[in-house]
């Protein structure tokens, strides 16, 4: 929304997963600028909420019933975020759900699941309780207070206020992503699920495919999407974020089956055209990704 084109969002892919983790992994806490959250109202109920130290966009969904919480951000400042979602609403915390296991974005867990119920994908329930190494960081498992105690494998509804928020599972930027459709709302947070794939947490570029292609042909096409360190983009944004990594996964597949190394793919600027200088670290994504043993 107020940070760049769609064009330019792959960039924020690997903030996603390198540049912004390198904040926490420098060792200092956020200070008061990274950690001062904005709030940006995205439909009547659901807000995002930014944080410049974790860039995540956490939505709140508000409602007489009480407040559902998409993705918490960093762990120093969960505090920070917890006040932030007061001042939009006075009432209680619902639901917690969280799209993926990545530290900037259960950092908050532990603090508003003694408030609520923490949902995700099982499997970001089992990566949690595993050290994970992310964005060159090494971080414990999480703590046991911060686990989902709710957990599904496909699909899962969640009512507040008669509104259903739909959470279905992509194995797309990890083997655990939740995308989380508040229906009523018109309103789908894609979480990090089309911002490249993290290669050990399971990730998969045609999961990324599928995410974008299916979500664009779900949701009604003036529906708002939500894209963690993006902001807000377009369904027709979705539908073409979806035909650039297809075209990038399918030329990367050919040159593996001439037997191209990752060198001549990159020396041959197989994707030039379409990351511009993020063309060699997708491309070494991408190979890594379809090449990895199953
Ligand atoms: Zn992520």
């Amino acid at each position: 929304m107020k940070r760049n084109s769609p064009w330019t969002f792959v960039v924020s892919a690997f903030l996603a997963l390198l540049v912004a983790p390198a904040i926490a992994a420098e060792g200092g806490e956020p200070d008061g600028r990274e950690s001062q959250i904005s709030t940006v109202q995205v439909s009547p109920n659901v807000y995002i909420l930014q944080a410049k130290a974790d860039d995540a966009d956490i939505a709140v969904y508000v409602s007489k019933d009480g407040v559902v919480v998409v993705d918490t951000g960093l762990q120093p400042i969960a505090q920070n975020l917890r006040d932030a979602i007061r001042a939009i609403s006075p009432k209680p915390i619902r639901y917690v759900v969280l799209t993926h296991y990545h530290f900037d974005h259960i950092g908050g867990a532990e603090l508003l699941a003694r408030e609520a119920p923490v949902v995700a994908q099982e499997r970001v329930r089992t990566r949690m309780m595993m050290p994970s190494h992310v964005g060159g960081r090494n971080d414990p498992p999480a703590p046991t207070a911060a686990l989902p105690v709710i957990t599904f494998d496909k699909q899962l509804s969640i009512f507040a206020n008669g509104e259903e928020i739909r959470l279905i599972s992509f194995p797309a930027h990890t083997d655990g992503d939740a995308v989380v459709w508040f229906t009523r709302e018109n309103v789908v947070h894609m979480g990090d699920a089309i911002l490249g794939t993290d290669i050990d947490g399971g990730g998969d570029v045609y999961g990324m495919v599928e995410a974008c292609e299916r979500v664009a042909s779900m949701v009604p096409p003036d529906a708002k999407v939500i894209v963690g360190h993006v902001g807000v983009i377009s369904v027709e944004d979705l539908r073409k974020k979806g035909k650039q990594w297809k075209q990038a996964a399918n030329a990367v597949d050919a040159a593996i089956k001439q037997g191209k190394s990752l060198q001549q793919i990159r020396e041959e600027k197989l994707l030039g055209g379409m990351f511009e200088n993020n063309a060699d670290r997708i491309a070494g994504m991408i190979y890594a990704n379809l090449t990895r043993k199953k």
